[in-house]
């Protein structure tokens, strides 16, 4: 028989046997084979009988931003929380492709999950990835860790990328969601830079030094102005056979224009930004084929040896592990409270949720989003303990979207204040800085900020793994 996690209240993990009916109601109880983890029997687990009365058990999946904002709000609730995630540690998405592009290193953009919730002392942090619910027995199952009990369940487990039906494209157009990601686009990067610096064969020198970036929205443009930037001043000195001020930075975006979420003129000012910039903005074209060696770009082809992809996200597979409704990219139907059709202990929150805002239009996939909802969540969950009314239907305000091009261009939309260039891009970086979490990543990002913007060097460009000697 499977132990099940059950936390006592304040004290200390204990493990309970379920119920032979909760095993017969429960197939996913055991731990799936396929996922190559051990069976939770295996598990070491802490034995010791429930001395003190049992809490309300809130179980939530997923430690980034809507997770986290759950957690927090829950902090003084009379409630056991157990947060459940495949990493140790936060990651702060936003900053994201300033590893990609060697300005930042992962450490500096991430924080362990166990040191955020130290000092909360109703929060056990459990490592495990997820890969299936059992709504009838209340039971979370993930692999490395024993199965966990609910009574209210909170799911935040985000987005990954997505090819539009082109899975075949993703090995030669890598998406940034991850640490490990950030750390294979930035070797790509460097490594073109190395190889042309050898290559005597001037096509594919060109073809080397030629980056496509695939998607217009904030993530394509603040890649794509940091590539620009990295050949044109940190790299450009630092080759002999090559001038990397010549590198071809190329973004594609299918819609008409680049920035939709911005106003008009916003997204011109964007787009000569990066021109200004040496980067070539497509737009109005969508990418029909992505190789090895080239991309095409409706009928156009372009020679080069890396593609990067910033255009389409899909949920996480919360709606498969929940048996649930999911919209066109996965995200799971909720009800206007955030709960699961007909399970009102469930509440499906942040990136893989279809959240709607007033007008009944779906809320942006942000972080500002999936924070408001997890704190929504969580006075939900107080309302209901405390047999008061439900706070109403979960109400998203968008404060605004800021975007970067590079140093001293970024853009700033609050709707009731418009910036661009300069003071926009100080707005932009004391943002990420005040959002980041952690004293010493504040500190040390805005150190290494500073001194980028002194020198116009870029710290973090190390090219790991898959090298040569691997
Ligand atoms: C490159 C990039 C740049 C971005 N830039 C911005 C920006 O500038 N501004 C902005 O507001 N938003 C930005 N976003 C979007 C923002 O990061 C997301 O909207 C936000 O992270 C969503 O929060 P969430 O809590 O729903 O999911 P996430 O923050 O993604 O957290 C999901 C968590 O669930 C965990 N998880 C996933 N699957 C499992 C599983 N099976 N088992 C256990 N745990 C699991 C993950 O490890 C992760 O910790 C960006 C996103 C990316 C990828």
């Amino acid at each position: 028989m499977i132990p099940v996690l059950i936390r006592a209240a304040k004290g200390p993990i204990s493990t309970v046997k379920p119920s032979s009916k909760a095993m017969r109601d429960n197939p996913a109880s055991t731990v799936d084979s396929t996922s190559g983890a051990a069976p939770a029997a295996a598990m070491p687990t802490v034995r010791q009988p429930e001395t003190r009365p049992r809490r309300p058990q809130v179980v939530i999946i997923g430690a980034g931003f809507g997770g986290l904002a759950a957690a927090y709000a829950l902090r003084k609730a009379p409630v056991d929380i157990t947060i459940v995630d495949k990493r140790n540690y936060h990651l702060f998405q936003p900053l994201l492709y300033q590893v990609a592009t060697a300005g930042l290193s992962p450490a500096q953009i991430a924080s362990p999950i166990r040191g955020i919730l130290r000092s909360q002392r109703n929060a056990t942090v459990l490592m495990g990835k997820v890969s299936s619910i059992d709504k009838a027995a209340k039971l979370v199952v993930a692999a490395g860790a024993p199965p966990v009990h609910y009574d209210y369940l909170v799911v935040a487990t985000g987005a990954r990328h997505a090819y539009f039906g082109h899975d075949e494209w993703e090995p030669f157009a890598p998406g940034l969601k991850k640490i490990e990601d950030a750390t294979d686009i930035r070797r790509r990067i460097l490594i073109a830079f190395e190889k042309a610096e050898t290559e005597t064969d001037p096509a594919e020198r060109d073809r080397l030094l030629t980056f496509v970036v695939i998607g217009g929205g904030p993530t394509g443009v603040e890649i794509a102005g940091a590539i620009a930037e990295l050949a044109k001043t940190a790299l450009a000195r630092d080759f002999r056979n090559i001038d990397p001020r010549h590198a071809r930075i190329i973004l594609v975006e299918a819609g008409p224009r680049i920035l939709p979420v911005f106003p008009q003129s916003l997204s011109s000012a964007a787009q000569r930004a990066l021109v200004r910039l040496g980067a070539e903005v497509r737009t109005g074209t969508a990418v029909t084929a992505v190789a090895d060696d080239h991309v095409m770009v409706g009928a156009e082809r372009i020679e080069t040896r890396t593609v990067l992809w910033a255009a389409g996200v899909a949920a996480s597979p919360a709606a498969k592990w929940l048996g649930a409704a999911k919209d066109k990219v996965g995200r799971v139907i909720v009800n206007a409270d955030l709960t699961l059709p007909g399970h009102p202990e469930i509440f499906v929150i942040g990136d893989t949720a279809a959240m709607k805002d007033r007008k009944d239009q779906q809320v942006p996939g942000i972080a500002p989003a999936a924070k408001q909802a997890g704190a929504y969540a969580a006075a939900a969950i107080k309302a209901r303990l405390k047999g008061r009314d439900h706070p109403g239907p979960f109400r998203y305000r968008h404060a605004g979207n800021l975007a970067t091009i590079g140093r001293k261009a970024a853009v700033v939309d609050f709707g009731w204040l418009r910036l661009r260039g300069n003071p926009a891009w100080w707005l932009w970086g004391a943002a990420h800085i005040f959002f980041l979490i952690g004293f010493r990543n504040r500190l040390t990002v805005m150190l290494d900020w500073f001194w980028s913007y002194l020198t116009f060097q870029r710290g973090s460009r190390l090219i790991t793994g898959g090298g040569p000697d691997d």
